[in-house]
């Protein structure tokens, strides 16, 4: 099925910006030490779907900095996605081993003096990098599980919702030389919320008035429950 029909039986785009507006809501009540200039996390193993990919390299044309992707790379995929690794869970398979990079981590092409040239369409696994103290500077990023559960949750649904769509590294997605596709996965359905046994009541409250939030006319879980049944 391609892209562009995809794009019109479902408001992926806008299912997407609630999606990124709850996880904003969320941010906004965590007492994280991240701050503008904070950018150990912003390296080049950034994962994101299509969607994703396709706002980011939007946000950059309307801010006339698609120079930008030539600076990308592709660079190492990842061994699965959020949804596959989530289903081998619940199925208690082993995942399958991520991919050794050869070469360390480097720093995200659109990274400039320490910000992100995209900041407000930057994908969800740069949304939910979050550490209780600095980290930069040989310092380590410290989360809370809690913060793990809800975020884990909130990339699966990120996932859901480009429902058969690609998977991949910023590089593979957006650059100009485009990537093999070797590196790229397809985004799968959500098989269910991976949670540990005492976050399971909390998550499901938490992501109650994620699922009822109105998109184009319905609830959003409706919408994702309309994606799984094609
Ligand atoms: S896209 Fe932006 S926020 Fe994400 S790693 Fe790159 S510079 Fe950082």
């Amino acid at each position: 099925m391609s892209e562009s029909i995809r794009a019109e039986r479902f408001p992926r785009q806008e299912l997407l910006r609630a999606l990124y507006r709850f996880q904003a809501g969320e941010e906004a009540s965590r007492r994280a030490a991240c701050a503008p200039g904070c950018a150990a996390c912003c390296t080049d193993r950034v994962y994101l779907t299509g969607l994703e990919g396709r706002m980011l390299r939007g946000e950059l044309a309307c801010l006339g900095r698609l120079d930008l992707l030539a600076r990308l790379r592709p660079g190492p995929g990842p061994g699965y996605t959020c949804n596959q690794l989530a289903r081998l869970c619940l199925e208690h398979s082993e995942p399958p081993e991520e991919p050794t990079p050869e070469e360390p981590a480097g720093v995200c092409a659109l990274l400039e003096d320490d910000r992100c040239a995209a900041y407000e369409a930057r994908p969800l696994a740069c949304r939910v990098m979050a550490s209780r103290q600095k980290c930069g500077s040989g310092g380590q990023a410290q989360g809370d599980p809690w913060w793990f559960t809800l975020d884990t949750a909130l990339m699966q649904i990120a996932e859901h919702i480009d429902l058969g769509g690609s998977y991949g590294s910023l590089g593979e997605l957006l650059s100009d030389e485009g990537g093999d596709g070797q590196g790229m996965l397809r985004c799968e359905p959500l098989p269910g919320l991976v949670a540990p046994p005492e976050h399971q009541a909390r998550l499901q409250q938490a992501l109650g008035p994620l699922f009822v939030s109105p998109v184009a006319g319905r609830p959003l879980g409706h919408w994702l429950d309309l994606m799984r049944a094609g």
